[in-house]
C-alpha cells in the first residue's frame, strides 16, 4: 500500500474551512479516504452491504479507557454507562476493559448480564422503574440505585416476595450541582434521586428495612468540559459522601461519585484535561482517607468512552440549488443521529464536525447545506458548512458519533431502512 505522509498523519484537510476538524484526530486518512480500523467508508459499505452505518473502531475506544486510567488514580473504579452505546458487540468489548456496568433499563441490565460482568458490579439507575423491572433486579442481585421513597418501599415489599434480599444503593440528589454541565441532573428538584436531606432521615431507618444498603450514588451531570467544574463537583460529592457514610448504620461497600467527563463536539470547544481532575481526586483521596477507608469508588460514564470512536456514514443521492442555497440531499438524517439534528438536548442547533470522507485530497470547497431524506425542516446533517465539493455518491460522515446513535434516534419515523452499525 502506498502513501504519503501527509495522507495519513490527520484529518486537517483545510484549516481555514473547517476549523473542528483539527480535534479529530482519532481516524487517519489513506489517499484522501477517511478509513476507520483501516477501512473506507465504501469499503465498510460494501462489507456491510448496507448504504447507511454506524461504524465503532474499538483502537479508538481502548484509548479513551487508557486514558482514564493514566490520569484517574487506580483506587477509583471505572463503570461504563451502557445507554450511552448498547450496540452488543460494544458491550462484550468493554466487559474485560472496565469494572463495572451502570444499566437503566431490564433490557440493559439483561445485556450486561449475558455478558458476565459480575453481579456485584451492575447497578441499575432510572426513575420510574416498574414492579415487573424492579423484580428482575431483586432476582438477578443487581445492585437497584434507588430514585425516590416510593420505589424503597415498593423494593421492600417485592423482595418479600423471592428469596433475596434486595441490594440498593441510594441515589442521592444533592443540595449542590455541577456546574457549566451539558445536562445537569442534581440541585434543586429533580426526578432523579432522593433529596439528601431526606436520604440522611431514610438512613436512620434503613437497619430495620429489608434490603441491604451497599452504597450511595451521587450522580451530578453529564457531558462536561471544564476540569474546574468538574472539581469542584468532586471536592462537594467526597464531603457528602463522608458525611452519608458516617449516617449508614453500618459500613456501606461503595460509593458511585457520577461520572459527568464530556467530549468536543462542536468549534471551539477542547478537549477536557483530565489530569487537573485526577490530581485533585488524588487529594481527595488523602484527605478522606479515614471516612472512606474500604469503600469502593466508582466513576460511571458513557460518552467519554465511546463516543469518539464513532463514525455515522451516509451517501449523498441528490444535489440542488434552491435560491442561492447548495443542498446535499443524503440517505441518512435525524432518524438515524438525532443528535447531530441538534434535537437531543441542544438549545441552539451547532454543527457537529461534518466530512467528506473521500474527497480529503481536494482543494475545491463549497459552502453546503447537507439534509437528510425526511420531510421536516428538521433533518440537517450540517448547516451551511464550508466543505470540500461534493456530488452524488460522496459520503457524507459525521464525527463523534459513538454514544447516544441509533438507539437515541426515531428510527420509524417515515419507515426509511433502519442503520447499520459495525464495531471493527
Ligand atoms: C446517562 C447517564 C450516564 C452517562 O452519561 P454520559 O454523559 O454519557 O457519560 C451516567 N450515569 C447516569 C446515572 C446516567 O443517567
Amino acid at each position: 500500500m502506498t502513501s504519503t505522509s501527509a495522507d495519513n498523519t490527520s484529518t486537517n484537510f483545510n484549516k481555514n474551512s473547517a476549523p473542528q476538524h483539527e480535534q479529530m484526530s482519532q481516524f487517519r486518512v489513506k489517499q484522501g479516504e477517511l478509513v476507520a480500523a483501516g477501512y473506507s467508508m465504501t469499503e465498510i459499505s460494501q462489507l456491510l452491504n448496507r448504504p447507511a452505518f454506524y461504524v465503532y473502531d474499538r483502537s479508538v475506544i481502548n484509548q479513551q479507557v487508557a486514558s482514564f486510567r493514566q490520569h484517574i488514580p487506580a483506587r477509583i473504579k471505572l463503570h461504563y454507562a451502557v445507554k450511552a452505546n448498547p450496540y452488543w458487540p460494544v458491550v462484550e468489548h468493554l466487559r474485560p476493559l472496565v469494572d463495572g456496568f451502570d444499566v437503566a433499563s431490564q433490557k440493559e441490565m439483561l445485556l450486561a448480564l449475558q455478558s458476565g460482568m459480575p453481579v456485584a458490579d451492575i447497578s441499575f439507575a432510572g426513575p420510574g422503574k416498574g414492579d415487573a423491572e424492579l423484580l428482575s433486579a431483586i432476582i438477578a442481585g443487581v445492585t437497584l440505585n434507588v430514585e425516590s421513597l416510593g420505589e424503597l418501599q415498593r423494593i421492600c415489599q417485592l423482595g418479600a416476595q423471592t428469596a433475596y434480599t434486595p441490594q440498593v444503593a441510594l441515589r442521592v440528589n444533592p443540595a449542590f450541582e455541577l456546574k457549566a454541565s451539558g445536562m445537569k441532573m442534581a440541585g434543586g428538584a429533580k426526578p432523579f434521586g432522593i433529596d439528601e436531606e431526606l436520604v440522611l432521615e431514610t438512613l436512620a431507618k434503613i437497619a430495620d428495612m429489608p434490603v441491604r444498603l451497599r452504597g450511595f450514588h451521587i450522580f451530578c451531570g453529564s457531558q462536561n468540559l471544564k476540569a474546574e467544574a468538574l472539581i469542584e463537583a468532586h471536592q462537594h460529592t467526597f464531603g457528602l459522601a463522608a458525611k452519608l457514610v458516617a449516617a449508614c448504620p453500618y459500613r456501606p461497600e461503595m460509593v458511585n461519585l457520577g461520572g459527568g467527563f464530556g467530549i468536543p463536539y462542536f468549534a471551539g470547544e477542547r478537549r477536557l484535561d483530565l489530569a487537573p481532575v485526577g490530581e485533585s481526586l488524588q487529594g481527595l483521596l488523602q484527605k478522606y482517607d479515614d471516612e472512606l477507608a474500604g469503600i469502593e469508588l466508582v466513576i460511571e460514564l458513557g460518552r467519554y468512552i465511546v463516543a469518539e470512536a464513532g463514525l455515522y456514514a451516509c451517501q449523498v443521492v441528490d444535489k440542488k440549488q434552491s435560491r442561492g442555497t447548495t443542498y446535499l440531499v443524503c440517505n441518512g438524517g435525524l432518524h438515524h443521529h438525532l443528535a447531530n439534528s441538534g434535537n437531543f438536548g441542544q438549545v441552539i442547533r451547532k454543527n457537529y464536525p461534518v466530512a467528506i470522507a473521500n474527497k480529503f485530497n481536494q482543494a475545491e470547497t463549497e459552502l453546503v447545506t447537507v439534509v437528510g431524506p425526511l420531510c421536516t425542516p428538521l433533518d440537517i446533517l450540517a448547516d451551511r458548512m464550508v466543505l470540500p465539493k461534493a456530488e452524488v455518491g460522496d459520503w457524507v460522515v459525521v464525527y463523534q458519533s459513538g454514544a447516544y446513535g441509533p438507539t437515541a434516534s426515531p428510527q420509524d419515523f417515515l419507515g426509511h431502512p433502519n442503520v447499520a452499525e459495525i464495531l471493527l
